[in-house]
């Protein structure tokens, strides 16, 4: 391919809206184009390195004896009630109207389609295990479409849905996805983490999602060095033990006014925000419960969920804590709130706590020298870990303090079980001639999303340095006098043997300055640097280098033994 026929386009600026490297680098190498927000273009070079992150997907996906289909992008909703999910989805689905008002969605997923396609195809025992998967655009009304690529309103999805006869079985799928999840982030050049994460409304359900470590990434990951103990903060505990406060005397009022935040108190009582009880009202099913946490923590919603076992909660609104407690949010605690029958809940952290600064229920005042046991009704049942896991935790596993990490999440595997197998009564004959319901997995590779996460794990000041297996093109000849006939011709030889060698090259036959041309071939970061010239020629050959490697280590080589050595630099 020779550049001056590409309509590759770089650009001196960073986007105004690019937040995070990776997006400001791949609008500036020409790779996308904003159409709209959360919405984008692949150019040319774009659209090659995402067509190499499929085409690695496709064959890891057949080579772990995946089937590929592909099912409309438009999705019925009767489809989506059949699993309830039309109501319950939320405004992250696009929803519309056919011109006779039947309604339909983008699919932002396909477990129900796939669900019922597996229905109409699979009726015995001895077509099972199977495993059918897809490439194909998912479309998600985010809250923030924003970083690009990394969160968008469309964006290319590789889903592929498991059946099987028993739980074994489909154990067996998921640990064989899991392993082709590992091949295919390895091959895309992409160290990828495997971290345990949340069922959500699944619950206990095993799922792993895949983390590309960055800065940049939406997601926080505990991670225990000790015994390699990997969670997103959704789902990550930690070992936390009772206090052994000292007793303290009865609890008295203070006046605080205008302080209402943990820090604000603090700053007034001078005391540190770990000697207060953080105490928060949610709404759990419609009912309202006081969460109470060291000062110094969060909540963390899912754990919460789990203990008193809610399918939603939500902190409340202003109205319902003050009728369920007598005071406005800030000045809330566990101690006598107005409604009696309030159900409390706490950190197990404060199980034992003593000599605590709590919200007195009463507008302006605190109550200092509470003790938990003494002075709430919390019982032993209303203790557990209940808040967000920090750095210096101790990891639930093997006890050693835990770090946290950024990642972005590129994929994730799921046992599904029969939830949605039930719902669509897909079920399959045993060798007895019984009808039973398969059991199913789920497994998404955000394909967009990793060819901007390469991006955000492999770049520098200067721009991108692709991995070999996706670049766009793997190797960038920088002609240095292309009107040379000489150079012309060295040029297009060395085109074509790398080309013979299934190497893909571009030629930048360009009538611009050297400059130039390295300024765009590193900012586009073309995984090997090929620099043709009449002065080099007449010295003894072409210089080669590789993206990742400085000047110093520039080869020079005859035009002849160039295609070896550039095969090499590639290996
Ligand atoms: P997130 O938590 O980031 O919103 P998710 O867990 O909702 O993602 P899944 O339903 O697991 O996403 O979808 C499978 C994969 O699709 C994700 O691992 C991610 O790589 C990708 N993905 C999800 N949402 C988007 C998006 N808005 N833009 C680009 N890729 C996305
Ligand atoms: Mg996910």
């Amino acid at each position: 391919m020779k550049w001056s026929k590409s309509l590759i386009q770089t650009l001196r600026d960073n986007p105004q809206d690019a937040e995070i490297d990776s997006h400001k680098l791949l609008m500036r190498a020409g790779l996308a184009r904003k159409v709209a927000g959360g919405l984008y273009a692949y150019l040319p070079l774009g659209m090659r390195s995402l067509k190499k992150i499929q085409q690695i997907v496709r064959e890891e996906m057949d080579r772990a004896g995946a089937l590929e289909i592909v099912s409309p992008v438009l999705q019925p909703a009767e489809l989506w009630r059949t699993t309830g999910r039309w109501d319950t989805m939320g405004p992250n689905m696009f929803k519309l109207r056919d011109r006779g008002e039947h309604e339909f969605a983008l699919g932002p997923t396909a477990e129900e389609v796939f669900t019922d396609i597996a229905k109409g195809l699979i009726s015995s025992y001895r077509q099972l295990p199977v495993t059918i998967y897809q490439i194909q655009w998912k479309f998600r009304d985010e809250t923030r479409p924003r970083f690009g690529l990394m969160r968008s309103k469309e964006f290319l999805m590789k889903d592929a849905y498991s059946f099987d006869t028993d739980a074994e079985g489909a154990d067996r799928s998921y640990w064989n996805m899991y392993r082709a999840y590992e091949r295919i982030y390895a091959r895309c050049g992409l160290k990828a983490v495997p971290v345990q994460a949340d069922g959500g409304d699944m619950g206990d359900s095993m799922t792993h999602e895949f983390h590309v470590l960055a800065d940049a990434g939406e997601d926080g990951i505990a991670f225990c060095d000790g015994c390699g103990y990997a969670a997103n903060l959704e789902k990550a505990e930690r070992r936390a033990a009772p206090c052994a406060d000292a007793g303290c005397p009865a609890f008295e009022e203070v006046a605080t006014p205008d302080a209402r935040t943990i820090e604000e108190v603090a700053a007034f009582l001078k005391l540190p925000a770990d000697r207060f009880v953080k105490s928060l009202v949610y709404v759990a099913d419609g009912r309202p419960v006081m969460v109470c946490v060291p000062g110094d923590r969060d909540v963390n919603d899912v754990k919460l969920k789990r203990l008193l076992g809610a399918k939603s909660v939500a902190l409340a609104d202003f109205e319902t804590v003050l009728k369920a407690t007598g005071a406005n949010a800030g000045f809330v605690g566990p101690v006598k709130p107005a409604d009696a029958a309030l159900r409390v809940v706490a950190d197990v952290s404060l199980k034992g706590a003593t000599g605590r600064i709590v919200g007195a229920n009463k507008e302006g005042y605190h109550l200092k020298d509470v003790d938990l046991a003494r002075d709430t009704k919390l019982s032993d049942a209303d203790f557990a870990d209940l808040v967000v896991v920090q750095a210096g935790d101790v990891c639930p596993k093997c006890g050693k303090p835990m770090v946290i990490k950024r990642g972005i999440e590129v994929g994730q595997v799921f046992k599904l079980g029969t939830k949605y197998s039930a719902a669509f009564n897909a079920t399959y004959k045993n060798d007895k001639l019984e009808e039973h319901v398969m059991i199913m997995g789920c497994y998404g590779v955000g394909v967009s999303r990793t060819l901007q996460a390469v991006i955000e794990q492999s770049h520098d000041k200067d721009g991108i340095i692709w991995p070999a297996a996706v670049a766009p093109y793997q190797v960038c000849i920088c002609l240095l006098d292309p009107a040379e006939p000489e150079v012309a011709k060295v040029a297009d030889e060395l085109e074509s043997a790398l080309e013979a060698r299934g190497i893909d090259v571009i030629v930048d036959d360009r009538a611009e300055r050297p400059g130039v041309k390295f300024k765009d071939a590193d900012l586009i970061g073309f995984t090997v640097r090929v620099v043709v010239g009449a002065k080099g020629l007449a010295n003894g050959g072409v210089e080669i280098k590789r993206r990742d490697e400085d000047k110093s280590k520039t080869r020079v080589v005859a035009p002849a033994d160039a295609p070896a050595a550039i095969a090499e630099a590639l290996a």
